[in-house]
């Protein structure tokens, strides 16, 4: 089975249609790693999107601050204005459609996914210490994950060594492959549809392919001048709608 990984859309909806229009033909399930919202202009769009989309979605933090199970009281004040925003503009199907979410890890064909990490769905992977520890967490040797929206992601090698998943894609729309080792422990991260922090703009996503153990990680531009321009039409903060076009 082929599965369309995607994770950290933030309400970008061109970010995802342009994700979907690359990978179309290229898998048969999809499966969302969370934060559907927050950030961007079109929450309800994105929540169906994703709902007629995927067939498991796990919840992601922004999730859970924009429908209300938690108050964003975390979150920096930019976030929190586009939490409440989000929460203004959500339907009432849509916020049920949130709050019904479950939290991670699930297992689906031998893999798990997660929001933040195995053990607690809003950690950030990023030290190796926590990675580590992670890594030796994880019920299964293959989890993805999302939350720090960096592509790649780490792995425990058989010898016992901790290292960087390399997913560098170069060219528009050029992927890199990752062809999983029997014996090795991964975390992957297929980056964030809508709002990366990796220093590239472009909307990320990885595609796993469950029989032959192969991962391929996508990058693609998209059309970030209308996303901009509804998050200004929208009022949101100005240092959001400039992020994006930097890719952090
Ligand atoms: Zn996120």
């Amino acid at each position: 089975m082929r599965y369309l990984i995607i994770s950290d859309i933030h309400s970008n909806l061109e970010a995802l249609t342009k994700c979907l229009q690359l990978a179309r033909g290229r898998y048969e399930e999809v499966v969302c790693l969370g934060d559907l919202v927050g950030y961007g202009p079109d929450p309800n769009a994105v929540v169906e999107a994703v709902r007629d989309l995927a067939s498991v979605t796990i919840r992601g933090n922004h999730d859970k601050a924009c429908c209300g199970i938690t108050e964003a009281e975390d979150f920096n004040p930019l976030a929190r204005f586009a939490t409440l925003w989000t929460r203004g503009q959500l339907t009432a199907q849509n916020l049920a459609a949130l709050r019904n979410l479950p939290a991670g890890p699930v297992q689906l064909d031998g893999f798990e996914f997660v929001h933040g990490s195995p053990r607690d769905e809003d950690e950030y992977l990023v030290e190796a210490e926590g990675v580590g520890m992670a890594l030796q967490d994880a019920t299964l040797p293959v989890a993805f994950f999302g939350h720090t929206h960096l592509q790649g992601g780490f792995m425990l090698t058989r010898e016992g060594t901790l290292q960087g998943v390399q997913c560098s894609a170069g060219s528009d729309d050029s992927l890199a492959t990752l062809d999983l080792e029997e014996g090795a422990r991964y975390l992957i991260n297929p980056g964030s549809v809508g709002q990366p922090r990796d220093r590239d703009w472009r909307a990320a996503f990885a595609i796993l392919d469950s029989e032959n153990g192969r991962v391929n990680f996508h990058r693609t531009p998209y059309d970030l001048a209308t996303t901009q321009d509804k998050m200004r039409k929208a009022g949101l903060p100005e240092p959001l709608i400039v992020r994006l076009e930097f890719g952090r």
